[in-house]
């Protein structure tokens, strides 16, 4: 059986390798042998290719040699193979046709081909995936809110069909590629037609009509390495032992299979991802050839996601309150407009606030909802939009009052994950819309207090005891307890404004991101967030006592070494076993000397520009030069995978209004150069920080891309300016 399968393989594979050629010829010749192509956004050229050889393929010239490497892989002698060792045979003509997969859509990028956009409809694919997508979804990949990645190729038996497998899918919260088709049909057309909402938001994503195009997640999957794992290109055992054991990738297979979907599969089994079939495939057990996840079947299409799961291992755990609606993170980004919306609430339309509140335990209720107002029904049923004040109250043994912002902040991922139910802001600035179709399947207000008490008490178990929640409708009420809710949100900043380093004891540590980047430990404290921007200290403080053995650690800070740096024994220690080794001593207040390492989720990247005696930060997500001569994504690639690079540190977007932001450095007077972006959305806060540093107007004389993107016209400026750090002492 084995053996039919590895013909379909090898055939499959040396045609796509004749196609790459034919193509790759007919560009040399009309475009000449040095010119350039770059996939959008990556600094990683053509990433599996990279990866596995650690060659940069820069031009076409570079794809010549690349695609070499697939020809032999194609037809030398197995011990000759570079990664024969480790693969059999059919595995090796599978690898050589993603790099021949990989090399086609390069040209047809080349040639304005890609993204790929469906004939009938319109519809535009994804097409290659970016770096910051990658980076993006980081967070989700390790908190496991994300626990898998589905490539569904083909067409199902019917739309039906298609949208159910989907939906099942997203319920599991697994991101699912789509590519491929079946005789012109494809899941993308079914899910089109049935009107199902595609895209990143909705973790749907059509990335091209061909079975060639499941090159795109595969090549985004293997960035995973390069970017959290720190594998170097070329070493390929490392990367494909890391995609393996950490990226938990599978393939749903629908309909019939051609030599070139065999062969696509054999390279992604490389990588360590199983195909599941719903057709009569022969299984491939490993008799001769060294496999280590095999193909397999399912008929019945309400198992086959369930088989999957079993076949991958993944590991999932869903808990769904009992609304009408479904619910999970995969409806979080789904829009809803106003044709669709069946009412609304906030957005400074009605008085509207959230808020939760500690009490004691003999004060409330458990999951008890209570809606307020005689007459919300009838006020409901009408739509438009309406006053809402949500309280939620909560007691605990092991609550405190500084959770309150911790649970009040998961109020906006507990709203937005019900489908049809949309949440934006916070505290006194919120904003929340039902929709048409949620209200016709039953979902009334109470359901949002229902919502919020199972998922305070999922979030927060051991920490939460009980949960009542209260609705207010009427306009006099919510308005009174608006008031009673901003007073408490005033306290709460103030005494987070007090809580600084040099006051507490204990910082925490984040090892969330050792599943993808196993050497990398933030260290947060008070005045410094997780580099990802997602946990502060307080949600480390609430996290360990929910789960004592999780992700946030305390950590002593023992005798303080060096109070400029930041650098203390009780963290060294720890970092040093936590690190696996890799991280000796640390500086918590520096950039210049063992910085803070970086996994590859970070908000923003803090360069120094030594021409300018200072820093510059860009966020993730600007595509433009900045004046060290790379752009974010080239600058990523060398922060990432759990290293210290003295001069380059990622952090957290809020780390940069700290008083602590470089403060052995000289702090937030080091910045030469900022995206307008950070600098309008930091502008209050920032402007505070620097009248502190006695330079009220420094977001003005810090240069921006409207006024330059090298470091020549950066200095220009500076000086022009005044700017402070040209006064400082050298940075070096
Ligand atoms: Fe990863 Fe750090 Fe964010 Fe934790 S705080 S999830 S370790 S980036
Ligand atoms: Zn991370």
């Amino acid at each position: 059986m084995s053996k039919i399968i590895a013909s379909a393989a090898i055939r499959g594979a040396s045609r796509l390798v004749k196609q790459a050629e034919e193509m790759l010829e007919k560009a040399i010749t009309e475009k000449g042998a040095d010119f350039t192509f770059e996939f959008p956004d990556t600094a990683y050229y053509m990433p599996l290719i990279y990866a596995l050889t650690g060659f940069a393929v820069k031009n076409l010239a570079d794809m010549k040699v690349a695609l070499s490497m697939a020809k032999e892989q194609l037809h030398s002698e197995p011990e000759e193979k570079i990664w024969k060792p480790y693969l059999g045979e059919a595995l090796d003509s599978g690898m050589a046709s993603l790099f021949a997969e990989e090399i086609i859509m390069a040209l047809r990028y080349i040639y304005g081909l890609e993204p790929a956009t469906d004939p009938e409809t319109g519809y535009v694919y994804n097409g290659f995936i970016t770096d910051t997508i990658q980076r993006n979804l980081g967070i989700q990949l390790v908190d496991g809110t994300m626990p898998g990645f589905a490539a569904v190729i083909g067409a199902a038996p019917d739309d039906d069909t298609a949208v159910s497998i989907i939906r099942e899918l997203q319920e599991k919260n697994i991101l699912i590629f789509l590519a491929g088709q079946v005789n012109g049909n494809s899941v993308t057309k079914q899910l089109l037609r049935k009107g199902v909402e595609l895209g990143w938001d909705t973790r749907i994503v059509p990335v091209g009509p061909d079975t060639e195009h499941t090159i795109y997640p595969l090549d985004w999957s293997i960035r995973a390495s390069l970017i959290f794992g720190g594998k170097k290109p070329g070493d390929f055992k490392g990367h494909l032992k890391y995609t393996k054991d950490r990226v938990f990738a599978f393939a749903l297979v629908l309909g019939e299979l051609d030599d070139i979907k065999w062969t696509t599969g054999a390279g992604a089994i490389n990588m360590g991802y199983p195909a599941i079939c719903d057709t009569d495939v022969p299984v491939i057990h490993p008799t001769g050839v060294c496999i280590y996840e095999e193909v397999d079947k399912e008929f019945d299409h309400s198992k086959i996601v369930q088989k999957a799961i079993e076949v991958r291992g993944l590991k999932i755990t869903i808990e769904k309150p009992p609304i009408p609606v479904a619910y999970g993170p995969a409806f979080e980004g789904e829009r809803i407009r106003k044709e669709d919306m069946f009412i609304e609430f906030g957005g400074s339309r009605t008085p509207s606030f959230e808020w939760v509140r500690m009490k004691e335990m003999d004060e409330i209720e458990d999951n008890k909802v209570i809606v307020v107002g005689d007459s919300w029904k009838e006020k409901y049923e009408k739509g438009g939009k309406m006053p809402l004040g949500i309280v939620i109250d909560v007691a605990g043994r092991k609550m405190q009052k500084d959770f309150e912002s911790v649970i009040e902040r998961k109020i906006h991922h507990n709203i937005n994950e019900a489908q049809g139910v949309w949440h934006m802001g916070q505290r006194d600035i919120n904003w929340i819309r039902i929709s048409n179709n949620a209200k016709k399947e039953g979902f009334t207000l109470e359901h949002l207090g229902i919502i919020n008490s199972t998922m305070t008490h999922t979030r927060f178990k051991s920490i939460v005891d009980k949960v009542q929640v209260t609705i207010y409708t009427e306009e006099e009420d919510v308005l009174k307890i608006q008031e009673e809710a901003r007073q408490s949100y005033k306290e709460r900043d103030q005494r987070l404004g007090g809580l600084i380093d040099e006051n507490v004891d204990t910082f925490y540590s984040c090892l969330l991101c050792q599943s993808f980047a196993p050497s990398h430990v933030c260290v947060i404290s008070p005045e410094r967030l997780g580099l990802c921007g997602a946990y502060n200290w307080l949600d480390c403080k609430a996290a360990f006592e929910i789960d004592p053995t999780g992700g946030n650690q305390p950590i002593k800070k023992g005798e303080l070494i060096d109070a400029r740096y930041g650098r203390y024994t009780g963290i060294d220690e720890y970092l040093r076993k936590a690190s696996g080794g890799a991280v000796e001593t640390l500086n918590l207040y520096t950039i210049m000397e063992n910085p803070m390492t970086s996994c590859g989720c970070f908000e923003c990247i803090v360069a120094i520009v030594p021409e300018a005696n200072g820093v510059m930060i860009v966020q993730r997500g600007h595509t433009g030069m900045t004046p060290v001569g790379m752009k974010f994504t080239t600058l990523a690639g060398t922060v990432g995978g759990g290293t210290q690079n003295p001069g380059f540190m990622g952090i957290g977007r809020n780390f940069i209004i700290s008083r602590k932001f470089l403060a052995g450095d000289g702090g937030i007077k080091r910045i030469v150069w900022m995206t307008k972006n950070l600098k309008e959305s930091l502008r209050e806060a920032f402007t505070k920080r620097a009248q502190e540093e006695g330079v009220p107007d420094l977001l003005d004389k810090i240069a921006d891309e409207d006024i330059c993107e090298d470091s020549e016209k950066l200095l220009e400026f500076l000086s022009s300016v005044g700017h402070p750090a040209l006064e400082m002492e050298s940075i070096l």
